[in-house]
């Protein structure tokens, strides 16, 4: 089942000519989330093709470069008839923020908009096979981060085990596999745990917004597949990240470490580097533990396929 991120904005505060302010979008078995808007988004929608059927919407927090796409985008959603409902996630107090966005010019979306808030810990969001979670993050103004979580995958069906112990081929596979007992014609009852091996763990995505670094980033996914982090400085100003709430590279590869993380998206670089980020790279991959490629910057329109832990 394919489980797609595409970057489409990248910037700090300030975009440039080449990065769009922050958003993320993750597409998963024809649905799609979209992580913060900031101004633009829709453009960068249409750039790189990911079409506009986003049915939940998750904001980091409530900065102009995190939130100004949205009006653009659901007034666009609106000229294309759209009638499905969208759900919009925020921290809790910003509801307000959120709707004076949406109405500011006094239009009303002409399909349903539901805007929920949401703290540490909370479900934002559960789906049939995965939930997307908020944890706390640590910045300058009311934040939450948000965990993409698959579900524990079945085990493994045995099926030449199966015949071994006599179970007819058809129905009684799907039913041990779903983890019932099935019983044979000769009385024998065949148990699922002869036949299915241990559960499997879903795929991760854990997705910062901005943040100084937090231990609630670490706790909220057990080695996430990716960690998308606030990189907003290189060394050169960590005071500058501390002092507006924000991450270096090196902070951000150091939670990935705890974190046990797969892969690290540095994202959030500070136009001050404009388009230089070989710093970010380089002191990031001192300290965390990966393959050369585990660590990098994306570019707006960079797309990666996420795929089941064990399975490369
Ligand atoms: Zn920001
Ligand atoms: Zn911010």
């Amino acid at each position: 089942m394919p489980l797609r991120v595409t970057f489409l904005g990248t910037a700090g505060a300030i975009p440039t000519t080449d990065r769009n302010p922050s958003s993320v979008f993750v597409a998963r078995e024809g649905e799609e989330l979209l992580f913060d808007a900031g101004e633009g988004t829709q453009r960068q929608m249409m750039r790189f093709g990911t079409g506009f059927s986003v049915s939940q919407l998750f904001v980091t927090h409530c900065h102009g470069d995190h939130v100004l796409g949205i009006p653009g985008l659901l007034q666009t959603m609106a000229f294309n008839d759209r009638e499905e409902p969208l759900a919009i996630h925020t921290p809790h107090g910003t509801r307000g923020q959120i709707k004076g966005l949406i109405n500011a010019l006094g239009n009303r979306p002409s399909f349903p908009v539901r805007i929920s808030e949401v703290g540490d810990g909370d479900v934002a969001y559960r789906a049939d096979e995965y939930e997307v979670r908020a944890f706390g993050t640590d910045h300058d103004t009311r934040s939450v981060g948000y965990a993409l979580l698959e579900d524990d995958r079945k085990g493994r069906f045995d099926r030449e085990r199966a015949e071994e112990l006599g179970v007819p081929v058809g129905p009684k596979f799907s039913r041990l596999h779903e983890g019932e007992s099935v019983e044979l014609e000769d009385g024998t009852v065949v148990d699922p745990e002869q036949v299915v091996g241990d559960s499997r763990p879903g795929r991760s995505i854990v997705y910062t917004g901005d943040t100084r670094p937090t231990e609630a980033t670490i706790e909220v996914a057990d080695d996430p597949d990716l960690l998308i982090h606030d990189a907003t400085f290189a060394d050169d100003r960590a005071d500058r990240a501390a002092e507006t709430a924000h991450a270096t590279a090196r902070q951000a590869a150091e939670i990935a470490n705890r974190a046990g993380a797969d892969r690290l998206a540095l994202l959030h670089l500070s136009s001050r580097y404009a388009g230089y980020t070989a710093d970010h790279e380089e002191q990031a991959r001192e300290v965390f533990a990966g393959d050369s490629d585990a660590v990098f910057v994306p570019d707006d329109g960079d797309r990666l396929e996420i795929s089941y832990p064990g399975s490369e």
